[in-house]
């Protein structure tokens, strides 16, 4: 094998081994090097190119060693400076040299200056076209990248992907010009690599031009096909048809769950167990999100279709990203379900990373028996060792903090019986719509929009943090009101220790603030014994204030706290400061959640740090909130570890090319029962290997 140069390895790197993704690699902007400007027309800030000979060349010394180039090229002069340089650059810019040189001019006092400019030998034709500048980096030079991307452009095969019939529509732009007709795609590629120097370089930047329409167009056809062609497959799979047995005359199990409750369900907790039963029933593996606010119940819906799958005589498991929030679950669903599941001779499992190996072991073995219908806990159920009798539903709570990974090795789970469990997946940061029908088009989606009754709204302040004193004076009135208080600690980046050291110290300072309060302290460094005894204790009433990391921020659900406060919450990001806020105002009292903001050094808080801040006093509704935090973030944060997949969309945006995105949802499948082989052609080209991770 040929070694590989420091700039071959970087084109793999980034990916560009195929030619085709080397002519999908698209300039980030371009450059005009087909004019050149006299020296007497340029103004000050104007980036010019000039064509000029070298009139002197020196270095000077003061105030700091610099090459210093005059050029004149007959109308005016101008002195390029250089704070770095080679001897190859004093040659190439010797006395007497013709030289072609691009920058932006400044006029000094002294005349027109160029700080490092580019420069060569003038000879040469001029380019007829825009000069491209790729996004590359350090051991991959633009020259070395723009001869590897005019190479594959020669030679890759673009042949036409889309039927005749299932054409993109023609943008408003091209309307306008009296253009029926979209771009082809070998035709958008060659002009967006090599623009003609009077195209408005707006549409190039906003890709609003009929060129980027087009790739726009075919990079969203290829998701949507990659995706229905995963739920296609799917669909050939079999899974265990759960449905509740039908013993003579005794009630079902989900039935007796429901007669237990303290509650009965909301109209949204209905349709979507309807929804998730009906999949159930069916012969295919599940593949559903079950979406709805913090507090609205979710677990409870899951506890249902639990009880289904055990009614059935098959396993479920239940996991959750972390042993709080694992641990929450466990409790609340052997609250209601051990008595039921008793009466059965069944039994409820537990599976976390640091159980003694005694217990693990005497759980490993109820799982592989099948003595436990219910398995609770963390990553560690889906570890190799755990085996199941018979697996049929899978529950990922917080499903965006489980990888790929993680979800297909759960569905290896019941490949013994040539079965896949079926999959529900939860989570509290609702899709927003526009990402629903395109990056989880394969997805089906349950939604609770109905809180339980009797919640009260939590009314939410922005406090700057020199006014502490205030906040710590409404905590004391509530404690003295018998009501419980959150304090959150930000995550101080990259720092445990300093987050840790940060939240004790606040701990010490609220517990000499409030004397005669109880004050807790929670990280995650904590031992699982003692984070366990000081939520018992917070749970219990007779801890007034918990001190915390960001430990709590999924799960915990003690009605009786009705303060949030969050400390720098201008570190948060937007569905973390939603979901934190979700802790209190689950009971009768009127809650509120205090955003302690501190603006540093600057004086002044950021512009996204002040949109999500201001977004959060607002409004307290879950799918407003992912709107803007869309807005202010792009999907990716949303994707969670689908991102890995590097399926994100390059050129498409989701905020302004609704139209496209419905073409495509449209075209989809269409194309894939019409031209199955086009299709095919069309996912390789956009996707490659990459489809792979859109399946799991
Ligand atoms: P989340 O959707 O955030 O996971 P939970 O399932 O933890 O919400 O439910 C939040 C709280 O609301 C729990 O205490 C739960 O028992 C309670 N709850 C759930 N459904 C109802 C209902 N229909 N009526 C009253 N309370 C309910
Ligand atoms: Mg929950």
């Amino acid at each position: 094998m040929v070694d590989q140069s420091p700039a071959q390895k970087a084109l793999v790197k980034l990916g560009l081994t195929r030619p085709i993704d080397l002519a999908l690699h698209l300039p980030l902007r371009y450059e005009d090097e087909t004019r050149i400007t006299p020296l007497r027309n340029t103004r000050e800030g104007d980036m010019v190119q000039i064509e000029a000979t070298v009139t002197a060349s020196e270095v000077q010394l003061h105030p700091r060693r610099q090459l210093v180039v005059t050029v004149e090229d007959g109308t005016g002069s101008c002195e390029l400076r250089f704070f770095s340089f080679y001897p190859s650059h004093q040659k190439t810019m010797a006395v007497g040299a013709r030289l072609r040189v691009r920058g932006e001019v400044r006029g000094g006092f002294w005349g027109r200056q160029m700080l490092h400019p580019a420069f060569r030998k003038a000879e040469g034709e001029l380019p007829q076209a825009l000069t491209p500048i790729y996004p590359t980096v350090a051991q991959l030079p633009q020259a070395y990248l723009r001869r590897a991307v005019a190479s594959a452009m020669a030679r890759v095969e673009l042949p036409e992907t889309l039927p005749p019939g299932l054409q993109p529509p023609v943008a408003r732009f091209d309307r306008e010009n009296g253009l029926q007709r979209p771009w082809n795609l070998r035709e958008s590629l060659l002009f967006l690599h090599h623009p003609s120097p009077d195209v408005a370089l707006a549409t190039l930047q906003d890709h609003s031009h009929p060129a980027w329409q087009r790739l726009k167009a075919e990079e969203l056809l290829a998701q949507q096909l990659s995706q229905l062609t995963a739920k296609r497959e799917r669909a050939l799979l079999r899974a265990p048809e759960l449905r509740p047995a039908q013993a003579a005359g005794a009630p079902a199990l989900h039935e007796r769950l429901l007669a237990a409750l303290p509650f009965a369900l909301t109209a949204a907790q209905r349709r979507v167990g309807e929804e998730i039963a009906h999949d159930l029933a069916r012969p295919v593996p599940m593949h559903r999100l079950l979406q709805g606010d913090v507090g609205s119940g979710k677990t409870v819906v899951a506890a249902l279709a639990a009880c289904v799958c055990m009614d059935a005589g098959w396993q479920c498991a239940l996991m959750a990203p972390t042993e709080i929030l694992a641990e929450q679950h466990f409790t609340k669903l052997i609250g209601w379900l051990e008595p039921l599941l008793a009466e059965r001779g069944q039994q409820v499992a537990w599976l976390v990373g640091g159980q003694k190996k005694k217990e693990r072991a005497a759980m490993l073995e109820r799982i592989a028996s099948g003595a436990a219908a219910l398995v609770v806990g963390t990553h560690a159920v889906i570890q190799e060792q755990v085996q199941f009798k018979n697996l049929a539903l899978a529950v990922i709570d917080e499903q965006h903090r489980f990888g790929v990974a993680q979800r297909l090795a759960l569905r290896q789970k019941l490949a013994r019986h040539g079965l896949e469990p079926h999959l529900l997946m939860m989570s509290a940061t609702p899709i927003p719509r526009t990402l629903a029908m395109s990056y989880y088009a394969d997805l089906d989606v349950s939604t609770i929009d109905e809180l339980p009754p009797g919640r009260t709204p939590v009314v939410t302040k922005l406090i700057a943090d020199s006014r502490k004193d205030q906040v710590v004076e409404r905590i004391a009135a509530q404690v003295a009101a018998g009501r419980q208080v959150y304090w959150v600690c930000p995550l101080i980046e990259e720092s445990e220790a300093l987050d840790l050291s940060n939240a004790t110290a606040t701990h010490v300072a609220l517990s000499e603030a409030l004397p005669g309060v109880t004050v807790g302290l929670l990280h995650s460094r904590m031992p699982s014994a003692e984070k366990k005894a000081v939520m018992e204790a917070f749970k219990s009433g007779t801890m007034g204030v918990l001190v915390s990391t960001t430990v709590i921020e999924v799960g915990v659900d003690v009605p009786n706290a009705s303060l949030m406060v969050i400390e720098h919450a201008e570190r948060f990001g937007l569905s973390q400061l939603h979901q934190l806020r979700g802790r209190v105002g689950r009971g009768a009292a009127a809650s509120a959640c205090v955003l302690l903001y501190s603006t540093g050094d600057s004086g002044r808080l950021g512009e996204t740090a002040k949109g999500r801040l201001k977004a959060m006093a607002e409004t307290t509704d879950g799918f407003e909130i992912a709107r803007r935090d869309l807005e202010i973030r792009g999907p990716g944060e949303f994707l969670g570890a689908r991102q890995s997949g590097d399926a994100l969309l390059r050129f498409a945006d989701l905020a302004t090319d609704g139209a496209l995105l419905d073409w495509a949802r449209e075209a989809a499948p269409q194309m894939l029962d019409q031209h199955p082989l086009l299709a095919e052609q069309h996912i390789q080209r956009w996707l490659g290997t990459k489809s792979d991770y859109l399946k799991a």
